[in-house]
């Protein structure tokens, strides 16, 4: 029971935080916030996505991409270029690790006015970030499942910011 509730929050929550702030507030400034409650909420979104946090700025660029490229070979992420959801996956995975790495030149127009933390999302994109929070997944589940097959749902938790990045594309 403990490790189904653990599922839907974490679940949800990472839902929230990707559409309010990576979605909403990130890539199209829907609304403005403060200084104070961008920090409040960059914070909590790394928390919440924790192992697959997925740092704003690049999710935004690579969104404003998607929209301005929608289903031509430049989107990034365009269902109609790939047979299957996993090419997709591995394609946009590509894009993003050049956009957070600032390996790949980006056009101007999709830059600034988005939220950067820069020893954070440094941070939290780095692998010692993300073995913490897969070992802590796992001890809790360790901890808490009383089934077998509660651990299949481990590598959801590990995955859980780029599988709603595909569920909500
Ligand atoms: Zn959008």
């Amino acid at each position: 029971m403990v490790i189904l509730w653990f599922f839907l929050a974490h679940w949800f929550i990472c839902l929230f935080f990707q559409t309010f702030f990576h979605h909403r507030y990130a890539s199209h400034k829907m609304f403005t916030m403060n200084k104070f409650w961008e920090r409040f909420f960059h914070l909590s979104t790394y928390f919440a996505q924790g192992s697959s946090y997925l740092t704003p700025s690049s999710y935004a660029i690579m969104h404003r991409m998607h929209h301005a490229f929608s289903d031509t070979e430049k989107d990034p992420h365009s269902p109609n270029f790939f047979k299957d959801v996993f090419g997709m996956m591995m394609h946009t995975k590509r894009i993003f690790h050049g956009l957070a790495n600032k390996t790949i030149e980006v056009s101007p127009k999709f830059l600034g006015n988005y939220p950067t933390w820069d020893w954070l999302d440094r941070f939290g994109y780095g692998w010692p970030s993300r073995i913490f929070w897969m070992v802590s997944y796992t001890v809790f589940y360790a901890f808490f499942a009383t089934e077998w097959w509660m651990y299949l749902l481990l590598p959801v938790h590990f995955m859980m910011g780029p599988v709603h990045g595909a569920i909500v594309n």
